[in-house]
């Protein structure tokens, strides 16, 4: 534990998530990981839109930013770029990340930049009071979906797969030790890389669609997952409907900032170039 602490802004405890939410969980996550690979805390910006999982940032003690709904990817693409130096790290919710700034998380896969987002997935709007998600399972409840959500969901792996993000993986808060695993690999991996982390709501998710309080969820979750190397091997009626969770996709590829330091390299080299033309022609002229 002492471990992890320096990474907490300690006068900022307690946190305002209700009991039983499982952001902590996840945010415990991240910062074990962090303390396993011995990042030095100057060097990592942690960026936050808005809601409960935004929140998390505030009690880190790194560099941190609470942006605007469904902007954080942006912000931490133009901290990528002006400080290619810093770990640049993205917490968000499922409301956040795959609504107001799904087209955001899109083009960063597509881009591969080296950011690591760290979706904690509820399947509902927790701060706003239960508003349904692009993550809420059809035919569950939400403040906005009385009668049941007639949506389908987006699966977040493949989506950001299919973006372009070259590290994909999906923890849960019920598996918090392989959660730990995941999001250092994350870290580690250069290009964009993604963790969706199954979390509960027990005051919104749970208590709307009567799974119950954090324990049911926690059970509810577990039940709900397969580990993605059991079920290479499972037959698939024990699959069937199941999300995979552990490392679902690794392919590195030329990462943002570097290929966009060719370019400036490039130009570089064409301005000098053509300074050295015209310092050629002021001494012709001479
Ligand atoms: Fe957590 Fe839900 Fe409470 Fe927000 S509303 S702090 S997501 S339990
Ligand atoms: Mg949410």
């Amino acid at each position: 534990m002492s471990d992890i602490l320096k990474y907490f802004r300690q006068d900022r405890l307690p946190h305002i998530w209700c009991p039983g939410c499982g952001h902590g969980t996840v945010t415990g996550a991240l910062v074990r990981a962090i303390a396993r690979l011995k990042l030095d805390k100057n060097k990592v910006c942690v960026v936050s839109g808005i809601g409960c999982s935004s929140r998390a940032p505030g009690y880190l003690d790194f560099d941190t930013l609470h942006t605007a709904h469904g902007r954080a990817l942006a912000f931490a693409t133009g901290i990528k770029l002006a400080r290619p130096d810093l770990k640049v790290i993205v917490m968000t919710g499922d409301g956040d990340c795959t609504a107001i700034g799904g087209n955001h998380f899109i083009h960063a896969a597509r881009r591969n930049i080296d950011i690591t987002t760290i979706v904690m997935n509820n399947n509902i709007y927790g701060m706003t009071s239960g508003q349904y998600s692009p993550m809420t399972p059809k035919g569950f409840l939400g403040t906005t979906a009385p009668y049941g959500n007639v949506e389908r969901t987006f699966d977040l792996c493949k989506l950001a797969e299919a973006a372009g993000a070259t590290y994909v993986a999906r923890g849960t808060a019920y598996h918090a030790q392989m959660l730990v695993d995941l999001c250092e690999q994350a870290l580690t991996h250069r290009g964009f890389s993604v963790v969706e982390a199954l979390t509960q709501c027990p005051t919104y998710f749970g208590r709307k669609n009567k799974v119950g309080g954090a324990v049911e969820l926690l059970e509810w979750i577990k039940d709900r997952t397969v580990n993605s190397k059991a079920a290479a091997v499972l037959p698939p009626e024990k699959t069937a409907g199941k999300l995979l969770i552990g490392e679902l996709y690794k392919n590195p590829q030329p990462e943002f900032c570097d290929e966009y330091d060719k370019v400036i390299a490039q130009v570089q080299r064409k301005f000098d170039g053509f300074r050295g033309g015209v310092r050629g022609c002021e001494q012709n002229s001479d």
